[in-house]
């Protein structure tokens, strides 16, 4: 097929908008599609998903009201394996959100050499906002809404924005006390559970362990010393504070933190372990006693060596890049960079290490954990570590070597590697019936 990428999405319906999450990202992978010269029903498969669940829910709040929530689940592509990817709980949750990041987590398990597809959901909810016996509630009502949709060998979620381990055993409980036939496997219809209670060694900091290991691959031939480097944060959740904690182990100085409740900054660096602490306290950095407040704008422009976004989406575009004074920008977040953010620190010589690559420590964990459920097996923390290692290695030297064959930018090369597992399986399967 020799469509060009709008060409496809207009084919498909699309009205073609340049700031839509969705299409850029879908102009992305085609783009790589296209460079790889990947057969044009692969690209289709690629431009929508599979399935596209919306689901509308009542939880009964506290003060004895009904409220009716949103709920997607998005399954884009289960070729390789069953739909796995996260819940997010935010209130800026919608269709096209959930659509890209199921597509990323079609193209990060492929790169990654997973048995997985992709696939996303989430509520439309700010999660903060409601009590634990509400969220509860709201879990357990969107599990069973989901029904047959999910499963563990079907599609299998993990937490993501607003949820966490307890989100995830309120999931698991759900789904087998309403499939008792599931009772041995059903804990396996989630990742990321608390340790006792099926969850794995090493799971809770494993997007910011993959981080650090991608980082150790990539970073010496970018002339940066992890050991002496100094790095800031967008985010200080999850993925955050465990990237915080564990680059801060290994010598380098966390300078700045931008959150939703401002921005911060230590030129001696910010101790990450009292950070956590005050950030589990408060809710935010803001207030923080071991640094100064700053504006967002400062927070942008603070100089260091690696600048990493571990929050939202499009949280570079145009005037963040133009801004940002560091030599790599480290995408622990999905999607962080807008097309034309990504315009502009190329043109400025910021090195950019795409997503794909940067978060996949999560799913691959979440993979190992999937792996102990169902042979009844309990690994240690060393081997957790020592596996995710070798995964992140392996799929960052296949970015490498797609960039030199096709001789484009890194996130093209992940977008390569990924595509090129996935062409090379529908090849054998072929396309049912
Ligand atoms: P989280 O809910 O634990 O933390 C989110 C963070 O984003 C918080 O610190 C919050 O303050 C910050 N934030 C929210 N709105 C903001 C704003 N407007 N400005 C600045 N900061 C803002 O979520 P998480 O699990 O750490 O996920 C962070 C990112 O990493 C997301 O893109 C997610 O999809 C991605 N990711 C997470 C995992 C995982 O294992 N949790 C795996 C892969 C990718």
């Amino acid at each position: 097929m020799s469509e060009s990428p709008a060409m496809i999405m207009t084919h498909l319906g699309f009205r073609l908008d340049p700031n839509n999450l969705y299409q850029q990202v879908v102009t992305q992978v085609l783009e790589s599609a296209k460079r790889m010269e990947l057969p044009g029903y692969l690209q289709l498969l690629m431009a929508q998903p599979k399935n596209e669940v919306k689901v509308h829910f009542p939880v009964k709040m506290d003060n004895g009201h009904f409220t009716l929530f949103k709920g997607y689940r998005i399954q884009h592509n289960n070729l390789l394996g069953p739909y796995k990817g996260g819940i997010r709980y935010h209130p800026h949750v919608s269709l096209d959100h959930m659509k890209t990041l199921a597509l990323l987590m079609t193209m990060k398990c492929a790169l990654a050499d997973l048995p997985y597809g992709g696939s996303k959901g989430g509520v439309q909810v700010d999660p903060r906002k409601l009590s634990p016996n509400e969220l509860q509630t709201l879990t357990r009502r969107f599990t069973s809404a989901l029904g047959a949709n999910i499963g563990p060998d079907h599609d299998i979620p993990a937490p993501d924005i607003g949820t966490n381990a307890q989100t995830m055993a309120w999931m698991a409980d759900t789904y087998i006390n309403i499939n008792a036939g599931q009772r041995a496997n059903g804990m396996s219809v989630v990742t990321g559970k608390p340790l006792h209670f099926g969850g794995s060694e090493g799971r809770e900091k494993a997007t910011g362990q993959g981080l650090v290991y991608v980082l150790e691959e990539l970073l010496p031939e970018l002339g940066i010393e992890m050991e002496h480097m100094s790095f800031s944060l967008i985010g200080y959740g999850n993925v955050g504070s465990w990237t915080g904690r564990l680059l801060t182990r290994r010598g380098a100085k966390m300078k700045a933190v931008l959150d939703h409740t401002g921005a911060i900054f230590n030129s001696r660096g910010i101790d990450p372990q009292a950070l956590t602490a005050h950030v589990m306290e408060k809710g935010g950095v803001a207030g923080f006693a071991g640094a100064e407040p700053m504006a967002s704008e400062d927070f942008y422009g603070c100089p260091v060596d690696v600048f990493i976004p571990a929050a939202l989406e499009q949280m570079i575009d145009g005037k963040q890049a133009k801004l940002i004074q560091a030599k790599v920008v480290a995408e622990a977040a999905n999607a962080p960079t807008t097309p034309e953010g990504e315009r502009v620190l190329a043109s400025r010589g910021i090195a950019v290490l795409p997503a794909i690559l940067c978060n996949c420590g999560g799913v691959t964990v979440s993979y190992f954990e999937w792996k102990q459920n169902r042979q009844a097996e309990t690994w240690g923390l060393e081997r957790v570590d020592g596996e995710l290692r070798r995964h992140m290695r392996h799929a960052a030297f296949s970015v490498k070597e797609n960039a030199a064959k096709y001789k484009c930018d890194l996130r093209s090369a992940a977008y390569c590697a990924g595509l090129s597992r996935i062409a090379e399986v529908y090849g054998v399967r072929g396309i049912f019936p």
